[in-house]
């Protein structure tokens, strides 16, 4: 890796990848963000995005130096195969294995395609993305055997080396939150817990001490528990 190579950011919004964008902004020249706007439950995540860009550049002059153009992509066959009665049996079981009723399976290989298109236009070798094993079993398109093959796919399918980096797979939420201290201390602590989403319902009217959100969805229960493990090992 050089670094004068360019980076893609999957910037959805929420809390894994903005400490990925940080990431990124620690190591590459150029740093670009893709979004991908696939239906209305989603809305709060995307609103989220270009404050925390343009807090993160705040935050540092390298980073604001090197922080690229921001790419939203509208994926509506997505939005319609989650929404729709097309999958509507499987979403009820969906619903009550915790997931929410929008999950689309395989979701991130069609943002892994459509992110390796805009990278090859772009002149950019390296993806980043937030996805992670430790955490959640529940997502078998996050898991690193999904994405190595999708590096291998794109690559090959591009006919140009793509690189998928995946900072968080290995780490809990505890560990996403000391990594975010190790690469922007308390004021990108602060930034993730104000401005990310993560909460599966969309809520933006309660705060706790690790961020906004309802509170009882999996995924506020997740980074709950992950910034309370982590205060109290810090
Ligand atoms: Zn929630």
């Amino acid at each position: 890796m050089s670094l004068l190579d360019k980076a893609l950011v999957l910037f959805s919004g929420g809390q894994d990848s903005t400490v990925c964008l940080a990431w990124a902004l620690e190591r590459f020249a150029q740093v670009e963000t893709v979004g991908f706007d696939y239906g209305q439950r989603h809305a709060v995540e995307l609103e989220a995005r270009p404050p925390i860009r343009a807090r993160l550049a705040m935050l540092s002059p390298l980073w604001r130096s090197r922080l690229g153009d921001d790419h939203v992509m509208k994926i509506d066959a997505l939005a319609a195969i989650s929404e729709t009665a097309l999958t509507r049996e499987v979403a009820i079981e969906t619903g009550e294995t915790g997931l929410p009723t929008t999950f689309v399976p395989g979701r991130n290989l069609i943002f892994f395609s459509f992110a390796g298109a805009l990278a090859y236009r772009r002149g950019i070798k390296h993806l980043v993305a937030g996805m992670c094993e430790t955490d959640f079993s529940g997502y078998p398109d996050c898991r690193d055997d999904t994405v190595k093959a999708m590096q291998l796919a794109l690559s090959l399918g591009l006919d140009r080396r793509c690189v998928i980096h995946t900072p968080l797979m290995w780490i809990d939420k505890a560990a996403t939150f000391a990594l975010a201290q190790d690469i922007g201390g308390a004021p990108l602590i602060d930034l993730l817990l104000a401005e990310t989403h993560t909460c599966y319902l969309g809520d933006r009217q309660h705060r706790h001490a690790w961020g906004f959100g309802c509170g009882e969805c999996p995924a506020c229960r997740l980074r709950a528990d992950g910034y309370a493990k982590w205060k109290a090992g810090s």
